[in-house]
């Protein structure tokens, strides 16, 4: 047993992997590692293949710089002694190895890898015309002394509502391979590994519940499970009798406020048919919205147009990490308690549903 929720978090990514495959191992799972590109991968570990018992899959850093916190709950589940043996353990560390090794939301290849899920059919291309309209304000090529960020975009709101923005940002484009929200040209690495192995991790099991666990959007230290994917009503229902209707963001709710292209859970829905599957991006509230957007910004600006060596880049990365992994014990040791609950709510949902 670890001290304290906090001593759950690493410094960085090689240190995050190298507890989360020791614990793993440790508890005598099976552990795989699939590589991304040189020394970064995703590890996979799983508890058991009980084939007529259900699943509960565990996913960190599909957006690089939240593996942090992702990553600390993963070790604090394994650390806890908590997680029944009778079903089936899936983790996978750091979907995103590059972004959280590199302090970044994207990966490698500039890939904002929840909006490069798309369903077969779907293509690579298109992006909200607002977002071309704005895109040199949140991609900007050059940033002096001064920012002129703040009433650029409070212009743009004049002009299209705040509400168009953030969709038109936030849905993903295909057009602007340097910008923000970039879903990529092609299926990603991480997307190729998933393809090609997830069905074989789920093993027999039928019964299958997914949680990825986020950071950065929300009020601080608070959580949300955005559902991303379209669910009939009775599944609706039975999700919110064990996870609490009030935390539930439903594509259908009507109180989402924006549709994503390319999300990782509609994706796996598909993959994995006919098997009962079920997604939560289990999102936990950092620092205001406009502070994130800002930092994303900035970080994408010092990647893209500044050497690493530059003080301002890595003052950067320094402010990103607190944006999206915040220092505070009082946080830390509030959204692990939280995580540790939600899966304890997953563990009763998947019991209690046919396998
Ligand atoms: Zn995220």
């Amino acid at each position: 047993m670890t001290d304290s929720p906090a001593s759950n978090f690493s410094p960085n990514y090689y240190t995050a992997r190298d507890r989360f495959c020791s614990r793993a191992a440790e508890l005598g799972w099976q552990t795989d590692s699939y590589s991304v590109m040189e020394d970064l991968s995703i590890d996979v570990a799983i508890s058991a293949s009980l084939p007529s018992r259900p699943t509960i899959l565990v996913s960190s850093g599909l957006h690089g710089g939240e593996g942090f916190f992702g990553a600390a709950v993963q070790l604090a589940l394994m650390d806890s002694g908590s997680l029944a043996t009778d079903l089936n353990w899936v983790f996978i560390h750091a979907l995103n190895p590059y972004g959280f090794a590199h302090l970044r939301r994207c990966n490698e290849d500039n890939i904002d890898l929840n909006r490069n899920f798309l369903l077969p059919g779907e293509e690579y291309r298109g992006s909200s015309p607002i977002y071309g309209k704005i895109s040199t304000v949140l991609n900007p090529e050059r940033l002096g002394s001064i920012d002129w960020f703040v009433p650029q975009m409070l212009g743009a709101i004049a002009k299209y509502k705040l509400a168009n923005i953030w969709q038109a940002v936030a849905e993903g484009q295909y057009d602007f391979p340097q910008g923000l929200f970039f879903g990529g040209q092609a299926a990603s690495k991480t997307q190729q590994i998933l393809q090609e192995h997830l069905p074989q991790w789920m093993g027999e099991s039928q019964n299958i519940l997914h949680l990825d666990f986020h950071t950065g959007l929300g009020k601080w230290g608070t959580y949300q499970l955005l559902m991303d994917t379209v669910v009939t009503p009775a599944e609706l229902q039975n999700l919110q009798a064990y996870f609490g209707a009030e935390y539930i963001l439903a594509v259908d709710g009507g109180k989402k406020k924006y549709q994503v292209r390319g999300n990782i859970g509609q994706w796996t829905r598909q993959l994995l048919q006919p098997r009962n599957y079920n997604y939560f991006c289990a999102e936990f509230g950092t620092y205001s919205f406009a502070k994130v957007l800002m930092m994303l910004r900035q970080e994408n600006y010092v990647h893209n147009w500044l050497a690493a060596t530059d003080p301002v880049y890595l003052r950067t990365k320094e402010q990103m990490k607190e944006i999206f992994c915040p220092e505070s014990e009082q946080w830390r040791s509030r959204v692990i308690a939280q995580s540790v609950e939600i899966v304890a709510q997953a563990d009763r949902a998947v019991r209690d549903r046919p396998n």
